[in-house]
């Protein structure tokens, strides 16, 4: 109990409190080992065009924990972000995700595809960012043009500036970003016009109920008409069913990304939808 109870450790009388606290201790020392230990990997999730054809993959993190099983993202990211742990391993999302992208370029039936990466704040912020990712995409071999990261609304709120120069330079170098969870955040249009994107992703939770909720359907139909203002790309996300795909592609949407296409899976899963495709 006493080992457990680390330096910046509150104590509270409370039981149930204590036992929060604790939980959460014994997840980080967990956390702490898992790159090591070699518990991550990397699910992908399918992103299609217009035609529903397999543009690439959103790689998203899961725990593979000895104990308590697969652990969720939003189980452990919040926690990761907060202890720092985000960064070694954000940096082995990227490596893992650019190396899968060196391996898919010696395939002539892979070379198209692209990978989206998520990156945290906290990640971005880091003052080598740029650096950081520019290294690994050149360890790895990786064709940057294959690459891109999804940022939140949350990067914009301070540092425009900042923000914008390390895009630029990452850009530079062929990078693309998307704005993930769109219109879930605060974030003023004239920032929007500022940063060099590419793609805007419709939240998910615009795209639920869709075909009942008119003022949903109202933003997912704002947001497209805004990409396409931008010129920028839209994909919606959390598409479910055959009817909020056709609903989408009527309001203009042009890359779609959802269980109705494929759930996030192992790689091999992945690459078995992507032959079955091309039979
Ligand atoms: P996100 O980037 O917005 O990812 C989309 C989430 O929606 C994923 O949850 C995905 O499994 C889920 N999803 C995909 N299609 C559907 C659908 O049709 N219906 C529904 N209901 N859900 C769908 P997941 O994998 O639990 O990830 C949750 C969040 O954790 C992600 O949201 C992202 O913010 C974060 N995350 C995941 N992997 C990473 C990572 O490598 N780095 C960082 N920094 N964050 C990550
Ligand atoms: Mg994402
Ligand atoms: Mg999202
Ligand atoms: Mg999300």
């Amino acid at each position: 109990q006493a080992k457990a109870a680390g330096r910046n450790t509150v104590r509270f009388f409370d039981p149930a409190m204590q036992a929060a606290v604790d939980a959460r201790a014994a997840l980080e020392d967990d956390l702490r080992h898992a790159v090591a230990n070699n518990q991550l990997m990397l699910y992908y999730q399918p992103q299609v065009d217009a035609h529903d054809r397999i543009l690439g993959a959103e790689v998203l993190l899961r725990w593979r924990h000895p104990q308590r099983g697969m652990v969720m993202p939003g189980e452990f990211i919040p926690l990761s972000e907060d202890t720092g742990l985000i960064l070694p391993i954000g940096a082995w999302v990227l490596e893992t995700a650019c190396a899968q992208l060196k391996a898919w370029a010696a395939r002539e039936d892979c070379q198209h595809l692209t990978i989206s990466v998520n990156v945290s704040a906290r990640q971005f912020r880091q003052s080598d960012f740029v650096e950081q990712v520019l290294s690994i995409v050149l360890a790895t071999g990786a064709n940057p043009h294959r690459l891109k990261l999804e940022l939140t609304e949350s990067l914009m709120v301070n540092n425009l500036e900042e923000t914008v120069n390390k895009m630029e330079a990452l850009n530079d170098q062929g990078i693309a970003f998307s704005l993930d969870d769109f219109g879930t955040g605060y974030s003023s249009l004239s920032y929007l016009q500022r940063l060099p994107l590419k793609q805007l992703k419709i939240d998910q939770s615009f795209v639920r109920d869709l075909l009942v909720d008119s003022k949903d359907a109202a933003i997912a139909q704002t947001v497209i008409n805004l990409a396409q203002n931008l010129g920028l790309a839209v994909i919606a996300e959390g598409v479910e069913t055959q009817a909020q795909r056709d609903f989408l592609e009527r309001l203009g949407c042009q890359a779609y990304q959802g269980y109705f296409f494929g759930r996030p899976g192992p790689l091999q899963d992945f690459e078995k939808l992507l032959f079955a495709e091309a039979l």
